[in-house]
């Protein structure tokens, strides 16, 4: 079974096409980076553009890489949502005229679902299991008692982990997306500026606007002295403190929920401070931790597919009367 995926929900147009829900036979993907970079930032009216420009080679070259043609294809899937309307519009359009014209199946795709699923493509996943999902929109703690289940445990109050970092980064004018950047300060760093945690006593939802006022609040009092605090330590202590909350509460979930694996998902998944302290945790709980590969953290089609495919499997077809949805709901789309 081939499943040729579409992934526009931001700013990487992407095509991939996936065997049997775990096989990347092939998987392009094209950021808009360096478009973005000079606004330090996503510009939508800019990404939904790209994304026009891109999305006709793209799907043709993830058929020539995968050596495979329309014809070879069993159904058609696109993320539907949540990201950016303009972008989504253009996976979704794309993905509804193929799907029409080739008479194929059309399966929609919850956005977060690919990235948990990215795991899917490089390992057996064993339920129960909870996922942390950490990304430049998201930060969630999620249950899923069996495939497809998703049930939100803990989530963020204010500001996504990826949102964290990228503001951060801007604030000590580092490049966009500021998130890798961090990662390399902190672990350069010979030595720390100490900052606040937000536990929020003992649920599983997560703060990082407080951290965030505290990193700006260093940097304010110490430019107005006309010092410059040296970024790597500003960078690690912010690093550190985001890291601990992350892995205490997702440590904690695993024990509490009995999962069986602790999954790790998103964009800031590919955080070198995050996989080794998670490595650690896990160790100590003698649970194993699933995390994607480098370049299946960030976002790209072969994750779309390998969430698709489970709804493949039940028979479970969107149909070609969707629409794309900037929100949208995990647990509904779920089982
Ligand atoms: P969502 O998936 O929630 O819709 P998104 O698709 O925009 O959001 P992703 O592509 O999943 O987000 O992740 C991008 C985010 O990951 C950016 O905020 C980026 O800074 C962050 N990121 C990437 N690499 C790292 C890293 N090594 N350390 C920390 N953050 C990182
Ligand atoms: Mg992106
Ligand atoms: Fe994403």
């Amino acid at each position: 079974v081939y499943l040729l995926a579409i992934e526009t929900s931001c700013d990487e147009t992407s095509a991939a096409v996936i065997e049997n829900g775990t096989t990347i036979r092939s998987n392009v993907v094209s950021s808009q980076i360096e478009t973005h970079r000079r606004f330090g930032g996503v510009v939508p009216e800019i990404a939904s553009r790209q994304h026009v420009e891109t999305i006709t080679w793209i799907l043709q070259e993830a058929l020539d890489q995968a050596g495979l043609t329309m014809e070879d294809m069993s159904a058609v899937a696109v993320t539907q949502g949540p990201g950016l309307v303009g972008s989504l519009l253009v996976g979704v359009i794309a993905a509804k005229s193929l799907a029409c014209s080739l008479e194929l199946p059309l399966i929609g795709v919850h956005h977060i679902a690919g990235h948990i699923y990215a795991n899917q493509l490089v390992h057996k996943l064993e339920y129960p299991l909870v996922s942390l999902v950490v990304s430049g929109g998201h930060t969630e703690l999620i249950y899923m008692e069996s495939e497809g289940s998703f049930r939100i445990i803990g989530q963020t109050r204010d500001d996504a982990a990826g949102e964290a970092y990228d503001k951060i980064a801007r604030a000590l004018k580092l490049p966009y997306p500021g998130g890798p950047h961090i990662d390399r300060l902190a672990q350069e760093a010979d030595g720390e500026i100490k900052m606040p945690r937000a536990w929020l006593e003992n649920s599983y939802d997560f703060s990082f606007s407080g951290l965030k006022s505290a990193v700006l609040n260093v940097l304010n009092q110490s430019r107005m002295r006309g010092e410059e605090p040296v970024a790597a330590h500003v960078a690690k202590g912010f690093q550190s403190s985001v890291v601990e909350v992350l892995v205490e509460k997702a440590g904690r979930a695993v024990k509490e929920y009995g999962a069986k694996q602790l999954l790790l998902a998103g964009g800031v998944a590919a955080n070198r401070g995050l996989r080794e302290a998670l490595t650690k945790r896990c160790e100590e709980l003698g649970v194993p931790l699933l995390m994607p590969p480098m370049d299946l953290c960030s976002d790209n089609a072969a994750m779309i597919g390998a969430a698709a495919f489970l709804k493949w499997n039940r028979g479970d077809i969107t149909g070609l009367d969707f629409k794309a949805e900037p929100v949208l709901s995990l647990e509904k789309w779920g089982y």
